[in-house]
């Protein structure tokens, strides 16, 4: 697993057992492009993954799955987090990460494929299934599974180097390549749980959990209301610095794991915008909110895994 702090110092390679070469040719690959994160994880622990998000249905021959982070600027991360303009972070912490993600694992697919191995790159999250809030497979859910990281209170992978300000992206390949293991800590022990008070939309309930097997263990992380997520990030709030151009009153949304009774609410809320809106909506699309994983400090996870902290 990789193991880049911000600075470039190495945390964890020194931890872990040598691998054999084909896959340390891999991760070097990985890191070369460009990954500031990378680690592996046998096809096998995802079989606890509902079957239409199995990396297994888009690669029936996969046999491992390469998991990339690219981390958020800290310096978009704090303007972000100030309100100051919403434009760096639209650029550099969503499009562009996620541009590059896209193209590092194009490149590492087509290196496993030149090696003899077919592989397959799964865009990072800009496409996905509005309707279910879900894209082809989850990445960090990949990623975890890879030892990047755990998924923590905001359902986001929070990682030990860059806490939760990470983009993320899988290769499924045929290559037997030798796992990671997986990281044993709660990240969220014993932290005040910034990413649940600082939700505009109450997206996030500080004691409603999901329950996953992975690997034969049993993981807790905090359940998300996708409805509620979806009408910031959606452009339907404009308060708290979450530059939607219109301010749509929420409905309650007591019914939030009805995708079709959502998907209506939100045909609706769009019926209520003004004609001007959705005109200036198509030429800018920036707003997100992204708050919580922005906030979840990756200097304070620092300190609890005892790594000496950086100033700034
Ligand atoms: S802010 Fe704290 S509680 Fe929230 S995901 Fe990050 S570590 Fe966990
Ligand atoms: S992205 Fe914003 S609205 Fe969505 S859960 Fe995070 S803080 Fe809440």
């Amino acid at each position: 697993m990789s193991t880049e702090r911000g600075c470039g110092e190495p945390i964890r390679d020194a931890l872990r057992p040598p691998q054999d070469s084909l896959t340390g040719e891999v991760k070097d690959k990985a890191r070369a492009l460009g990954a500031h994160l990378v680690g592996i994880a046998p096809i096998e622990r995802m079989d606890g993954a509902p079957p239409d998000l199995h990396p297994r249905r888009l690669l029936p021959e996969a046999k491992s799955l390469v998991s990339m982070a690219y981390r958020i600027n800290r310096g978009v991360q704090q303007l972000h987090l100030r309100g100051v303009s919403p434009m760096p972070f639209s650029r550099f912490a969503g499009l562009e990460p996620k541009a590059r993600l896209d193209d590092m694992a194009l490149d590492l697919a087509n290196y496993l494929e030149d090696l003899g191995y077919i592989s397959l790159p799964v865009p990072a999250n800009q496409y996905y299934y509005q309707e279910k809030g879900v894209g082809e497979i989850s990445h960090r859910h990949v990623a975890m599974a890879s030892g990047l990281g755990r998924l923590g209170r905001g359902g986001f992978l929070v990682t030990p180097e860059y806490g939760g300000a990470v983009q993320l992206i899988t290769v499924v390949t045929a290559a037997p390549l030798e796992p990671d293991p997986m990281l044993d800590e709660d990240p969220c022990a014993g932290c005040p749980r910034p990413c649940v008070s600082i939700c505009p939309v109450q997206a996030i309930p500080p004691d409603r959990d999901r329950v996953m097997t992975m690997a034969g263990k049993e993981y807790r992380y905090g359940w998300l209301s996708y409805a509620r997520c979806q009408w910031a990030c959606g452009g339907m709030v404009m308060d708290d610095h979450c530059y939607g151009l219109s301010d749509v009153p929420m409905p309650a949304f007591d019914e939030e794991d009805d995708a079709e009774w959502v998907r209506e609410e939100f045909l609706l809320a769009s019926e209520k915008r003004f004609p001007w809106d959705r005109a200036y909506r198509a030429a800018f699309t920036y707003n997100a909110c992204s708050k919580c994983y922005v906030v979840c400090h990756p200097e304070r996870l620092k300190r609890k895994v005892g790594v000496e902290t950086q100033p700034g």
